[in-house]
């Protein structure tokens, strides 16, 4: 045991603790089944080593094993960068721009938010993410975006070969009768002397591996195509909600504003290069950032502060036009919200048409907030917080006048 840990040090082993935890459980299972049955496939049946096309598609699909796991583990391992804790800007007189975190008992820098899950602020967060049972934000957001690039390009390789396999071994097997079809499974095809038969299982598993590939192709790929828009636009989706709200607010106040998000550099080529450099770690301390020529180090920090001021004034609420019933990726709800569901372990919760929600944030499609209810319920601690369909609720402005909620017309349906 000595002589091991001579030659071994492991550092931060409770790491490896994120892995026990349903996301990179069930994400490891499908790399390892889809890969898996792609490389057994191929040799066996499909393109055996013998050939040159047969050994380069082997190293290609290895390849795409060993790219996808090593961003993936990185994205994971990584992890998206934390504040230290009781961290103070070095600047004292900057701390009046500042949130502090009551948790990390130090002051969120600018673009850190405090994540639940992981328990400490986390550098330009962006959300946590369940398959990686860990943030994504600053220092692993090119691991992360890379990964879900490779994973939907590595299932279309294996989805190919699932499908060729199979139509390989069943094309000249089936025939058509009058009144029958005939499978004959004893004539191996292309290969002449398979080390295996190709059975009913492996027909069957042939099939599990193809559902599995093309699932994952179209959900990680639509993940793919949101953080690219993220990178190039170098805006996380939770500062999306800040600039939403920080409309609505000088909108309501007429305060003649003009808020300008701070940290899109102007192009997306400079935005994509904040992120992803040859040397793999970002651009960056994930405290300090560049920003556009007419903002500082703290624009988005005074307009949080401003908005958290302002809802002990002001609270966004919003009427339920439209019931709910709380699945994750609802059916009869738009395209849209059925795939862009968020990326997020929160709960969903159902809505009833007139009930009313007190919302905090929120993407294009989807809201999350608390239920308001009623006295009884309030009084008990009863609380009903999560996430809901956009479209299932319109936004109530407050009327000045008698302070009373008035719903505005929905224009747009
Ligand atoms: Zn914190
Ligand atoms: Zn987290």
């Amino acid at each position: 045991m000595n002589i091991i840990s001579a030659f071994i040090v492991f550092e931060n082993l409770h790491e490896v603790r994120r892995l026990c935890h349903w996301g990179p459980i069930i994400a490891l299972t499908v790399i390892a089944v889809c890969s898996s049955m792609a490389i057994l496939d191929s040799i066996i049946w499909y393109w055996p080593l013998d050939t040159t096309s047969g050994s380069i598609n082997f190293i290609i699909l290895i390849n795409w094993t060993v790219l996808i796991l090593y961003n993936y583990f990185n994205a994971m391992f990584v992890g998206p960068g934390y504040i230290p804790l009781e961290w103070k800007p070095e600047n004292q007189r900057d701390t009046m721009y500042l949130q502090f975190c009551r948790v990390c008992e130090g002051y969120k820098a600018p673009r850190s938010h405090h994540c639940r899950k992981c328990n400490r602020c986390v550098m330009k967060m962006d959300h946590h993410c369940p398959w990686i049972n860990n943030c994504c934000g600053h220092q692993n957001h090119a691991y992360f975006t890379t990964f879900l690039l490779l994973a939907p390009l590595g299932c279309i390789h294996a989805a190919l070969i699932f499908i060729m396999t199979m139509y390989s071994q069943l094309n000249d097997r089936i025939s058509f009768g009058w009144s029958s079809v005939k499978i004959d499974m004893s004539a191996p095809r292309r290969v002449q002397h398979p080390i295996m038969l190709f059975s009913i299982s492996a027909f069957a598993a042939n099939l599990f591996a193809l559902g599995l590939a093309l699932g994952t192709t179209i959900a990680v790929g639509m993940l793919f195509f949101i953080q690219m828009k993220v990178i190039l636009r170098n805006k996380t989706s939770i500062e999306v909600w800040i600039e939403e709200k920080a409309k609505d607010r000088i909108q309501y106040y007429q305060t003649e504003e003009e808020f300008i998000f701070p940290y899109d550099l102007g192009s997306r080529w400079k935005n994509f290069k904040q992120v992803f450099t040859w040397s793999g770690t970002p651009e960056g301390d994930g405290v300090e950032w560049p920003v556009n020529d007419k903002c500082h180090q703290h624009t988005l920090t005074i307009e949080q502060l401003k908005q958290k001021a302002d809802k002990r004034v002001r609270s966004v609420q919003y009427r339920v036009v439209e019931d709910y019933n709380g699945a994750w990726c609802p059916l009869g709800k738009g395209i849209n919200t059925f795939f862009r569901s968020p990326c997020s372990e929160e709960p969903r919760i159902k809505l009833a048409k007139g009930e009313t929600i007190f919302a905090t944030r929120g993407t294009k499609w989807w809201m999350y907030g608390d239920k308001v209810l009623d006295e009884e319920k309030t009084k008990v601690g009863l609380r009903v917080r999560g996430w809901f369909p956009r479209r299932c609720v319109e936004k109530c402005h407050y009327d000045s006048a008698n302070n009373t909620p008035a719903c505005e017309e929905k224009k747009d349906k």
